[in-house]
């Protein structure tokens, strides 16, 4: 008899899920990343125990038919592709339509949603890839994820998470990159109950960047704009005496879609040079804007890395646009320093 078995579905959402959710943080991101794809103008975020407990994903986007509800959980089942051509165009931040199938299979997930033309909601539950209950449920319109107990039933990935503040941290981070990325969404976190951040979605980058980073940095911040080829950047940079011991306040986007871009980063702290003493990172907020054929999102399952098929003419216009933004501040100049 041979050796070689076909592998389980359930197998293969859990080995998917190895790449798309590595930690709460990840859970989050993808449901958000949902939520803003169906269209929500407010997005309420609720984490217990740094993820690991529960976490919460309410929106007022476009809800779901009950026929959607299910098939939404299953494996490569999305409504924003049909061929990968349509990858480019898109412009939705998932199409892969295997998120919820994936965190679904390493936690228990409760969908309750409502489409905004229905008279009534849906609900349906899934426990580590195994359905146990759908149906008719009381739901305002819209759609409230719940994903409880996350990794219970693969604890290996649980050893390899932090402590639980740690975690939160990852989910706060996300939250706040997707808020300074839609200003005009309305984003709520709480966390064990308490409020940790709000924005008011008024559409404004400069207000939620208040909302975000509070007064103190906010008031430290120098616009930043520029256009060059079909290429945008824009949004604010902190003056050098806010610069902070990490990369953690460095927020970019492309095309709205919170990103690690390396060159980026770089040429955005290379703009900083003899600015900053060493191991100091400037405070930012930027959103590039690059014409949606030059970026390919499908480079890793979690689509925060992304390749630009310009990548350098986009990251010369960033290290000038924020060089520009500093000499406007007269901070180029000898002696100005971070004092
Ligand atoms: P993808 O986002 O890549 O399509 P997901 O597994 O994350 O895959 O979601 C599957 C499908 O479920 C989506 O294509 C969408 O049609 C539907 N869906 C998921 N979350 C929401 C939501 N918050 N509101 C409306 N529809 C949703
Ligand atoms: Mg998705």
């Amino acid at each position: 008899m041979g050796r070689i078995r076909r592998l389980d579905p359930q197998v293969i959402d859990q080995i998917a899920a190895g790449e798309v959710v590595e930690r709460p943080a990840s859970v989050v991101k993808e449901l958000v990343e949902n939520s803003l794809d169906a269209g929500a103008r407010r997005i309420r975020v609720a984490v217990e125990a740094g993820g690991l407990r529960s976490i919460v994903v309410a929106d007022d986007g476009c809800g779901m038919d009950p026929e959607d509800a299910v098939l939404a959980l299953e494996r490569h089942a999305t409504s924003k592709i049909t061929r990968l051509d349509d990858l480019v165009h898109a412009g939705t931040l998932g199409f892969r339509g295997e998120a919820l199938a994936a965190i679904a299979s390493v936690a228990r997930v409760e969908l309750l949603t409502r489409a905004a033309d229905a008279d009534a909601g849906c609900r349906v539950v899934v426990e580590g890839g195994t359905r146990r209950s759908v149906g008719p449920w009381a739901s305002p319109p819209g759609t409230r994820v719940t994903v409880r107990d996350l990794f219970f039933n693969t604890p290996a990935r649980r050893k390899h998470l932090k402590g639980l503040a740690a975690e939160f941290g990852r989910i706060a981070d996300v939250v706040t990159a997707h808020a300074l990325a839609r200003p005009e969404v309305r984003f709520e976190l709480w966390h064990d109950g308490r409020p940790v951040l709000q924005t008011s979605g008024s559409g404004d980058r400069a207000v939620a960047v208040l909302e975000c980073f509070g007064p103190d940095v906010a008031a430290a911040l120098i616009p930043v704009a520029g256009r060059r080829d079909g290429y945008r950047v824009e949004g604010y940079v902190g003056a050098p005496r806010v610069a902070r011991a990490s990369r953690a306040w460095q927020f970019i986007s492309v095309n709205r879609r919170p990103v690690q871009v390396a060159s980026l980063r770089f040429s955005l702290e290379n703009a900083y040079r003899h600015l900053l003493p060493a191991r100091r990172h400037p405070v930012a907020v930027i959103e590039v804007a690059v014409p949606g054929e030059e970026v390919d999102v499908n480079v890793h399952p979690a689509k925060l890395e992304v390749r630009l098929a310009r990548e350098r003419a986009v990251a010369g216009l960033l290290y000038e646009a924020v060089r520009e933004a500093l000499a406007d501040r007269d901070l180029l100049r000898p002696g100005a320093g971070w004092g």
